[in-house]
């Protein structure tokens, strides 16, 4: 632990990447490879076989003796089956082999992914597909072979493929309006991603002694300890040894992936942790943060800590989120969110930005159901995290702007002129962000939005394609006008201020936890869905069903079954959560309260015999007998409640939320109340004091 960490030399040394590629492979292999990535073409399997040669070699000096296609089912984790490089060579000895096709194809026997109903069960086979734009790597004794993973029928049962197909769309559009700003020279526009991750550790044998904790991720049970996070002690303070062993364990581990682990610190609540990367494209963001949650993991488990990714593991303690920093730049490296000095460059960013505010306001279910999980339910409303209503931060100044263009068209006062966006200089937009308003789930922070509502342990990839697909959507509508437009200032002017008119109600600076807020929320006209279950039904309204198919993102049938994968994970997850309490209560919370009480029996007869005062004991086994009663009755209900779930997904969704989640609720006020009134060492598993305090 104490030997110097060469950063340079170690970062990527585990990635076959461009330059790996280009000292190691044949200079025509490496060349067909740039061509195809460059054009989009297939690879040619002599290509592919050239590259496949290459990566081997290289894998197996690095120690690997398999190779897995790596891929991102719907569940919003990764999957990997491992094949081994042997053959055999017929005398009882083997080589190492890996071809061009096991390279660039793969069947893993898929079926049990969740597949929302798109693969009958007569043709359950799942294929997987190099995405030749993301490099290979070895881990844990394999080569990865970062992959799209597709049905028989060629449907995308992944969330790599749309993300990769909502890239391009945007790329495209962007274009579109830079040619029309006289940029000739950017061939693609790429959404540029930063995802800080925030996570809680917490020591492996207390976790292990907690069922609720293994079976869910989250403790469904706990009386809120004397010391919570109120003195703030813990946000930005010194690491502890353990954990920051574990953060340069963790680090050197990502670095070698070529990971661009940035910065680390404590969180606001006891034992958590957050973990920020230098932003990349979307796609390699979203398979980096795929190897940061998993890496977190296994890498917690050396260290004896374990690594909880839940958004709310604790009740009373701030959850787990994820900031979506998200921009657009172009292969030219130029950030299309920076404001810029002169007036056609401020006019190029004004449409950028509008697009974004238009496309946020029209498609706000839209990006609500991106992040609307169960695990996630308990955070976006509560009072660490964004409401689970959409609007966007711009900060004082860009208010001020988008208020004068707004107000300009209207202007009849010709003393003071007309804002003319492209003509007249506006006033530099300043880079500085002064955002420091946490309650806002979208805020633009300089130069990119930062889009606050990801749970932390779900994937970033349908929050980025929802984001990328909005603005594809806004900037074709632009193009469209501006290129058929006769004077393009004018129409341009016409443009910005009616779109900024239309769509300004949902940009709001104000405290978004506010009761206040959400009842102008309401008078605006924003949509305001503050469970999964309220939010998923709006996920396949025709308007963004029509908004996905236009882009090609996904067909119908592809977006239905993403919508039914999340309502079965919804059902699933309160369900499972539900029997986990029904469990714990009735087979350890109510035995530890009963043994107490008798004890408590015991000790007041004995008293009583003596004829010493019992009055405290008597008025304890009184309240214990109250509550342990009250949590028979509890059981019951949740078990009732359980049992009376509907068959029918959507329903089912309704009754969870209305039924079970509040049945859940009350089981647990009452075990809480048994908690603290009883003696400590007749509890069955550690309380949170013993979690957060260790
Ligand atoms: P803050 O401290 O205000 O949250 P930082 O500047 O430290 O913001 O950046 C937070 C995250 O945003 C980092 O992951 C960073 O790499 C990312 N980021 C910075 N610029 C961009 C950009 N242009 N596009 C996407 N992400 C970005
Ligand atoms: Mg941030």
């Amino acid at each position: 632990m104490s030997e110097i960490l060469n950063v340079p030399e170690i970062f990527g040394s585990d990635v076959f990447n461009e330059a790996t590629m280009k000292q190691r492979l044949p200079e025509h292999i490496y060349r067909g490879w740039k061509e195809c990535i460059a054009t989009g073409m297939q690879l040619p399997l002599e290509v592919a076989n050239g590259i496949a040669e290459g990566m081997k070699v290289w894998a197996t000096e690095k120690g690997a003796t398999h190779f897995t296609h790596w891929f991102q089912p719907m569940t919003g984790i990764t999957a990997e089956k491992h094949d081994s490089f042997i053959s055999p060579t017929g005398d009882g000895r083997v080589i190492m082999e890996f071809s061009g096709k096991e390279l660039v194809r793969g069947e893993p026997d898929a079926s049990s992914f969740p597949s929302g109903g798109l693969r009958a069960t007569f043709e359950a086979r799942g294929y997987t597909a190099w995405d030749p734009t993301a490099c290979a790597f070895v881990k844990d004794g394999s080569l990865y072979i970062p992959t799209c993973f597709f049905s028989y029928t060629g449907e995308s049962l992944d969330k790599k493929t749309p993300l990769l197909r909502s890239m391009d769309e945007v790329s495209r559009e962007a274009v579109r309006i830079l040619r029309l700003f006289g940029d000739q020279q950017t061939k693609r526009v790429i959404p540029s991603v930063g995802a800080e991750q925030e996570y809680f550790l917490l020591p492996k044998d207390m976790y292990a002694k907690r069922e609720d904790l293994r079976l869910t991720g989250r403790t469904l049970f706990g009386a809120v300890p004397p010391k919570g996070q109120e003195l703030d002690d813990h946000y930005f303070g010194t690491i502890r040894t353990r954990v920051s062993e574990f953060m340069r364990d963790l680090d050197e581990q990502l670095w070698r992936l070529g990971i661009l682990s940035k910065t680390k610190h404590n969180e606001g609540a006891p034992c958590q942790h957050e973990l920020a990367p230098i932003y990349t494209n979307a796609n390699t963001a979203c398979d980096d943060n795929q190897l940061i949650m998993a890496i977190m993991k296994k890498c917690a488990a050396k260290h004896n800590l374990v690594c909880l990714l839940h958004e709310k593991p604790f009740e009373g303690v701030n959850g787990s989120g994820k900031h979506n920093n998200w921009s657009l730049s172009t292969d030219t490296g130029k950030n299309l969110f920076s404001p810029g000095k002169t007036p056609s460059q401020n006019a190029q960013f004004l449409v950028f930005l509008t697009a974004f505010i238009a496309g946020v306001d029209e498609y706000q279910d839209f990006l609500r159901c991106t992040v609307a999980t169960a695990s996630n339910d308990h955070r976006l409303g509560a009072h660490e995290a964004p409401p689970a209503i959409v609007s966007i931060f711009l900060g004082d100044e860009l208010n001020a702007i988008i208020q004068s263009i707004i107000d300009g068209t209207n202007y009849t006062e010709p003393e003071k002129g007309v804002l003319r966006i492209g003509v007249d200089v506006l006033p530099a937009i300043p880079r500085d962000t002064t955002d420091r308003n946490r309650t806002s789930p979208v805020a633009f922070t300089g130069n990119k939005f930062e889009f606050r509502m990801l749970g932390s342990s779900q994937s970033i990839a349908g929050p980025n394609i929802a984001l990328n697909t909005i603005m594809a959507e806004e900037l074709s509508r632009f193009a469209d006008v501006l290129e058929k437009a006769e004077d393009f200032d004018s129409a341009l002017q016409h443009m910005v201020s009616q779109t900024l008119k239309e769509h300004s109600r949902i940009i709001f600076s104000g405290n978004g936890y506010s009761e206040g807020w959400r009842q102008e929320a309401a008078q605006r006209g924003l949509s305001n869905l503050p469970s999964t279950a309220d939010a998923l039904p709006t996920y396949i309204s025709r308007k963004n069903i029509d908004l996905v198919t236009r882009h090609g993102i996904f067909t119908e049938t592809e977006f239905r079954a993403r919508h039914a994968i999340h309502l079965d994970s919804y059902n699933k997850i309160i369900k499972i959560e539900a029997r986990t309490m029904v469990d714990m209560a009735g087979n350890q919370i109510l035995p530890a309260a009963l043994r107490y009480s008798k004890d408590l029996c015991d000790t007041i007869r004995g008293k009583k015999n003596l004829e010493v005062s019992c009055r405290g004991e008597t008025a304890l086994l009184r309240k214990l007998a109250a509550h342990t009663d009250g949590l028979y009755d509890a059981i019951e209900s949740l078990k009732k409640a359980l049992s009376g779930v509907p068959a029918e997904a959507e329903a089912a969704s309704h009754y969870c939320r209305q039924v079970v989640v509040p049945a859940m609720s009350a089981l647990r006020v009452e075990a809480d109340a048994l908690e603290t009134l009883t003696d400590k060492s007749y509890w069955p598993y550690p309380t949170y004091s013993d979690l957060l305090f260790y």
